[in-house]
């Protein structure tokens, strides 16, 4: 296939100070969960990136000295020797494929809890930490010496380890932000004050790096356009334009975490243009954004309209690592796209590697061998396999074992395919999401070895009837209606009623009479997608959350404020930390989490989200049919996130005919002695 040579402009090579990016796919630095503890990992996920086509592959947040640790998040390091070492396994990984390695220095100050190195945080004032009940240090003189020493330390060690670009990092509220912002820098020195009094640090750093790195390599710079109170924009604008005298790349956004990583359940696609465009013009430097960018005539119109020289991607490089190289090949619907749910970053929040929903190799190029586009093909004739269920997993598997050249029947129940997905993406905002089903069966509709069967319900004679041997049983999982859950774990007697309606049913039409409580046990995002749905519809809705805010667990994907607020806006009532003990005539019965107190609440429609019941009958069912192989997958195995099911359906069609010991799981760790 050939690309329309309108696209050329995106493979132009682009030249950012003393080094040449040999394309506009940028990149940005983004947290992986890896950092220094997971060098192998890290090194193979950013070779994959470059192997994709990435013209400039950064690292996450690399902190410069043992006063800067973010433990238990994991993050890269330039702290001595051993971590030039590992970091240099990376620059040897991107280099391999052409692209450029950069790193961006960071420091913490305030926003480091250093609970593992226990040095007492820096900042320009003494100010509480992040999440944590002590303080950091007001940096004197000698503190403000020391920082610049540490920051050239890590520049010369970054030169060491191979980078080709090395970033002053001011954004996201750390160090160099705290002293930029009024609100946080209240000092009274030469380095607080007005502007220039602010700026005078980050101007030092830029003017520190610069020396030290001569024309080895690129100085870029990541900056907010405006603080975070969200004026100061022509203040920004005067500090940009000094800075543009060292600065060879200007890596812009906004103050806003939630708009710049913003899910899609908020955020569209290219929302950073209106506060980005006039960095270019104002500096005269190259400038690289973000915007959740997927669609290549977004890119085509950012770089022709000279918003941006660089197209800047951190989650569309974790869903499609290959998206450049999709582009140059003219293959532009073979592109992964990302959905923007944040499940990358929500692992990064739990201390693990980052996986995605979309692309099931993330994170396992290291660990299990695994590449986004190449899975083993079979050699000579292989066996049919039935795949049960074309939801996720089943949809995965089906598409992987096809690339693999393995006939495959896929075999639904429902008319479309799509499982949850189908379902869940018809909650208010998460249209985006159906992604996941679309793109599968885009691709599977170029194979011509597997073939889909809709509206084929299959039992154990159906089954045995088609003379597959090896079959994955992908049926999925159903809400459970009687409670059982976290807080309920044998269930519950009084949820045994006709008001009583499951996400399932819900999500499929189902509608209660009247006012309606929404029971959200689980604290991921359905019951709240839910009941703003049912609110949006004119239902007086109750929800009421074992958590202490609503849908809990979507802290870690930076959704959390954005639910409640949208939930408080429809009128929705929100009571958390507690539970529903049971329905009676007219009413719930709430029970208070602290004191037990029992309260009753108008009901006429009741909605538990707890916990899903496994559909793996089937499995169940052919356990004695003598197939060669059966295997459950996906939320039949176990119901989980959509990420869960996707990899489980990868996994399963991996491990297929895969020779005995093939599918072997490496571990980074420290063995004593070796
Ligand atoms: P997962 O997340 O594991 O992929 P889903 O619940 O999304 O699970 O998808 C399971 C799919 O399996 C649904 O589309 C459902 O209609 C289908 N299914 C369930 N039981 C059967 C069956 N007996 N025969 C065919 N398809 C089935
Ligand atoms: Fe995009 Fe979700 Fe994958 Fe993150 S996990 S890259 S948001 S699809």
């Amino acid at each position: 296939m050939t690309r329309d040579p309108r696209f050329d402009i995106l493979f132009e090579p682009v030249r950012i100070g003393p080094v040449t990016a040999p394309n506009r796919f940028y990149q940005v630095p983004h947290c992986t969960g890896m950092g220094n503890i997971h060098p192998h990992t890290l090194a193979a996920m950013r070779g994959v990136k470059a192997e994709g086509g990435w013209g400039v592959v950064n690292t996450e947040y690399c902190s410069i000295h043992p006063s800067s640790d973010d433990t238990h998040a994991p993050y890269a390091s330039l702290w001595d020797d051993g971590d030039v070492r590992n970091l240099a396994a990376m620059t040897e990984a991107v280099h391999a494929h052409g692209s450029l390695a950069g790193v961006e220095l960071w420091h913490g100050g305030q926003r480091s809890s250093n609970v593992l190195t226990r040095e007492a945080p820096l900042a320009p004032d003494s100010m509480m930490v992040e999440l944590n009940p002590w303080q950091s240090r007001r940096m004197d003189r000698q503190d403000i010496a020391n920082l610049r020493d540490w920051h050239r330390a890590a520049a010369r060690r970054a030169i060491a380890a191979g980078f080709d670009i090395v970033y002053v990092y001011a954004a996201h509220t750390y160090l160099v932000t705290q002293f930029l912002d009024a609100s946080t820098n209240r000092r009274t020195d030469e380095y607080g004050g007005d502007a220039a009094a602010r700026a005078r640090l980050y101007l030092e750093l830029l003017e520190d790096t610069r020396e030290v790195l001569g024309d080895r390599a690129a100085l870029a710079t990541r900056i907010e356009v405006y603080d975070e109170s969200g004026a100061g924009r022509e203040e920004r604008s005067a500090l940009l334009a000094r800075a543009a005298a060292f600065v060879d790349l200007f890596d812009v956004t906004v103050p806003d975490y939630g708009h710049e990583m913003g899910a899609s359940r908020f955020v569209r696609e290219a929302t950073l243009e209106d506060h980005v465009a006039h960095v270019r013009g104002l500096t005269g430097k190259p400038v690289v954004s973000v915007g959740r960018f997927t669609s290549p005539e977004t890119m085509l119109s950012q770089v022709r309209r000279g918003v941006l020289d660089l197209v800047g991607a951190a989650r569309p490089s974790i869903a499609d690592p290959f998206l450049p190289a999709k582009i140059r090949e003219g293959r532009m619907d073979d592109i992964r796209e990302c959905i923007g749910c944040n499940i990358c970053y929500a692992h990064d929040g739990l201390g693990a590697p980052i996986r995605c929903t979309q692309n099931p190799t993330m994170g396992e190029e290291w660990r299990r061998g695994w590449h986004p586009e190449k899975a083993p093909a079979v050699t000579g004739r292989a066996d049919p396999v039935l795949v049960v269920g074309a939801g996720p997993a089943g949809l995965e598997a089906a598409l992987t074992l096809g690339r693999r050249g393995i006939p495959v029947l896929l075999a639904e129940a429902a008319n479309e395919p799509g499982g949850r997905v189908t379902l869940e993406a018809s909650l208010p905002g998460l249209g985006e999401w159906a992604r996941v089903r679309d793109w599968r069966v885009h691709q599977i509709g170029k194979l011509d070895n597997v073939e889909l069967f809709p509206a084929s319900e299959m039992d154990r004679a159906a089954v045995l009837e088609t003379g597959v041997r090896h079959v994955l049983v992908a049926t999925g999982s159903l809400w459970r209606a009687d409670g059982r859950g976290r807080s309920h774990p044998t269930g519950v007697a009084g949820y045994e009623d006709p008001r009583t309606l499951t996400p399932d049913r819900i999500l499929r039409g189902a509608r209660p009479a009247g006012p309606v409580v929404v029971f959200d046990d689980e604290g991921y995002h359905i019951a709240a997608g839910i009941a703003g749905m049912l609110a949006a519809e004119g239902l007086e809705v109750t929800f009421v959350t074992a958590g202490k805010v609503a849908a809990e667990w979507t802290i870690l994907t930076t959704e959390q404020a954005g639910i409640q607020a949208g939930l408080m806006e429809r009128g929705v009532r929100i009571v958390t930390s507690t539970t529903v003990g049971g329905l009676v005539p007219g009413a719930a019965e709430l029970v208070c989490a602290f004191t037990g107190r029992v309260s009753r609440i108008a009901c006429e429609g009741f909605v538990p989200v707890t916990s899903r019941e496994p559909r793996d009958g089937l499995w169940t069912a052919l356990q004695d049919a003598g197939l060669a192989t059966l295997e459950r997958i996906g939320d039949a195995r176990a119901p989980g996130l959509i990420a869960h099911a996707v990899h489980d359906g990868h996994r399963a069609a991996r491990a297929y005919l895969a020779p005995d010991g093939e599918d072997i799981i490496r571990r980074e760790r420290v063995v004593i002695g070796g």
